[in-house]
């Protein structure tokens, strides 16, 4: 483990009780597994986060930015180093300009809408937000359970729309304790996945780049529209969604991404004849085959039991290779 007791004290000394050792992650996950974290901070301003994060930097201790834990299965015997949540510090949702600014031709005509999101705001929030403020683009979103700063990590979305289609620039911060603001013609989107041109400087010390670089905040390009049309949109919106997912038992949303041409990993799962398959208790949903559910005390080791399972069924009767979208973490 990272954390001697001199890193403890320093921890209690400045973060006292928005600081948890031996943290159980099965508390923050949405899957409702997962071992201890060593330490679970909460920054309560951006100032203690960029100390935070200099700190473990500085000796090498390595940290790993959480969301709503809505896409994540942390494994039994927990996340070495120090488990970071965003929802304390940046929860701030501001209406910033009302002028055509989007750079795409086809939007000039417009009359677009920036709203800046924090990256620890709910995602339902920001969709409700411009719900209110008579924005349309959001709701493409509706439904999707995380933080705005995990959704834009995940390039979350739905067969209506993506991040991709709304996010107009991102604020990231930098392990040196910069802040970069990334426009839109410099980010990368793909299937559940956002990188940046190469030339930004955010590489660090810490051992994967997705875990040094946290988002800040996103900025949303939306547009002017009716808030009762977009009331009614976003009740048919989830009325499909809680129809064909199991969305009120835990688990991490859909466990695998959809292949590029063809069935879809659901579908070819159903196929395998695997719905409603059990290891321990976990299981596969009978309602949606691509969500693995926990069904009460299920262990991490047995929802990857499920997985692999999936993986070389679907394999070995169509030749497909299911890949994750769920984030593996831990040990
Ligand atoms: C019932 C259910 C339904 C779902 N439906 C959908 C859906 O329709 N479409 C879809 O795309 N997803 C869906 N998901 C998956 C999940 O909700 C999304 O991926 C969501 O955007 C994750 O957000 P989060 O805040 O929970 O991120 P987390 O799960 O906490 O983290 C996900 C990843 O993002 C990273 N991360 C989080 N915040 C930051 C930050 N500020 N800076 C840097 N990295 C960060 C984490 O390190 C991790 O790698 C569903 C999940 C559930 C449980």
């Amino acid at each position: 483990m990272a954390l001697d007791s001199g890193s403890r004290q320093w921890l209690i000394k400045l973060f006292g009780k928005s600081v948890r050792f031996k943290e159980p992650m099965s508390k923050h996950t949405y899957f409702r597994v997962g071992g201890p974290a060593e330490a679970y901070v909460a920054p309560e301003n951006f100032k203690e986060l960029v100390t935070l994060i200099k700190w473990t930097l500085q000796k090498n201790i390595p940290y790993f930015v959480i969301g709503d834990g809505t896409n994540l299965l942390v494994k039994d015997r927990g996340i070495h180093g120090v488990v970071i949540t965003l929802k304390k510090c940046l929860k701030k949702i501001t209406l910033v300009c009302k002028e055509p600014v989007c750079k795409e031709p086809a939007c000039k005509e417009k009359d677009r809408t920036i709203v800046a999101a924090m990256a620890g705001v709910k995602m339902q929030t920001l969709c409700s937000f411009a719900i209110e403020q008579g924005l349309g683009g959001m709701n493409f979103a509706l439904g999707i359970p995380g933080t705005v700063g995990g959704g834009i990590m995940m390039n979350a979305g739905t067969a209506c729309g993506s991040m991709e289609s709304v996010l107009d620039s991102v604020k990231i911060l930098l392990p040196t304790g910069g802040v970069q603001r990334i426009e839109r013609e410099d980010l990368n989107f793909s299937y559940r996945k956002i990188s940046w041109a190469k030339g930004i400087k955010t590489k660090g010390r810490n051992r994967d780049d997705q875990w040094q670089t946290i988002i800040l905040e996103g900025c949303f390009c939306l547009y002017p529209s009716d808030r009762q049309k977009l009331e009614k949109e976003a009740e048919e919106i989830l009325k499909t969604r809680y129809k064909n997912q199991p969305a009120n038992l835990p688990s991490a949303g859909c466990f695998f991404k959809n292949p590029l041409h063809g069935k879809t990993a659901g579908q070819l799962i159903e196929l395998a004849g695997l719905k409603g398959k059990r290891k321990g208790g976990a299981r596969i949903s009978s309602k949606h085959a691509n969500f693995i559910i926990n069904t009460g005390k299920a262990s991490a080791e047995e929802i990857l039991e499920l997985k692999e399972l999936a993986q070389e069924t679907v394999k070995k009767m169509f030749g497909v290779d299911l890949e994750t979208e769920v984030k593996i973490v831990g040990l």
